[in-house]
């Protein structure tokens, strides 16, 4: 049995502080990066499987109304979610994954998308926005996610990196479409790599490594693999090759130590679950 104490234990460590919302009929921990902490402008998170209402392969927090969990019982991990943030379920907008390097503008016309009406857009992995009050969520359990805050021009962006987005440079391209929007520089970013499966638990097969040893530099992204013809991939590094070589600086970027595979109780992991799993969330909002 999992209990927040140890849960904080396991987690809190230089790069990332574990903070809790009591209620009195709940306790809701949400993973915060110390690099983004210290932005005024700003709140953001990761979730956990803690204090949701969802049982069985959902539990407990579980923000996916499309693998088969009760609607009802999302919807209430969505409120707890909107009342940690402080804002309504129609001022969250969320995306809708398919693993493409498709980013685009979001206002408060989005709002609400994906929990309390349809979304008019499809196969959006990043947005970016710059509407103080807009709750961006993307959806995790292995996949990287990567939040962008640029403090001069007061905009935010936040994406979905798989391997197909890592290779095909995500973060790169959702700097690129803040840059469109809002002139941000990529040196006045702050940049995070979120909770996502490690190295030693991604096995990947040979054309999958391959991709990663033609496009990136650093040759330790792919080392050999525990079984014969098998590689292990290390999406943490990969991103951070990304965001580095798109004009981010180091000091401004913080990379996760916290793997979902490796914590597959605290954290949903497709590779440890088989598939059998719900959804963790990626938060970003600009204060008003
Ligand atoms: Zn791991």
């Amino acid at each position: 049995m999992i209990t927040l104490q140890n849960f904080k234990q396991k987690t809190e460590n230089k790069i990332f502080d574990l903070d809790t919302k009591k209620t009195l009929d709940y306790e809701l921990p949400m993973l915060k990066f110390q690099l983004f902490q210290r932005e005024k402008g700003m709140q953001h998170g990761f979730s956990t499987r803690l204090g949701g209402v969802s049982t069985g392969i959902y539990e407990s927090l579980n923000l996916s109304f499309t693998r088969g969990d009760d609607p009802a019982s999302v919807l209430d991990n969505y409120r707890r979610v909107s009342d940690y943030f402080g804002v309504d379920l129609e001022h969250i907008v969320t995306s809708d994954q398919t693993h493409t390097t498709n980013v685009i503008e979001v206002t408060s016309l989005h709002g609400g998308s994906g929990i309390t009406r349809e979304r008019d857009f499809t196969d959006v992995d990043g947005m970016v926005t710059k509407e103080p009050g807009l709750l961006l969520a993307t959806f995790y359990a292995d996949c990287v996610p990567l939040y962008f805050y640029d403090s001069v021009h007061k905009a935010i962006g936040l994406s979905h990196s798989g391997w197909r987005g890592t290779v095909n440079r995500m973060g790169a391209a959702t700097l690129e479409k803040m840059k469109e929007c809002f002139g941000t520089n990529p040196e006045d970013v702050i940049a995070a790599i979120g909770p996502s499966i490690c190295q030693d638990c991604y096995e990947v097969s040979e054309d999958v490594a391959f991709a990663f040893k033609k496009e990136f530099l650093n040759q330790e992204i792919v080392l050999p693999g525990k079984k014969e013809g098998k590689y292990q991939l290390d999406l943490w590094k990969a991103n951070r090759e990304v965001l580095l070589s798109a004009g981010i600086k180091e000091e401004n970027l913080a990379v996760t130590n916290i793997c979902t595979c490796c914590n597959e109780q605290l954290l949903f992991s497709h590779r440890a679950s088989q598939g059998r799993r719900g959804n963790l969330g990626a938060f970003l909002m600009l204060k008003g």
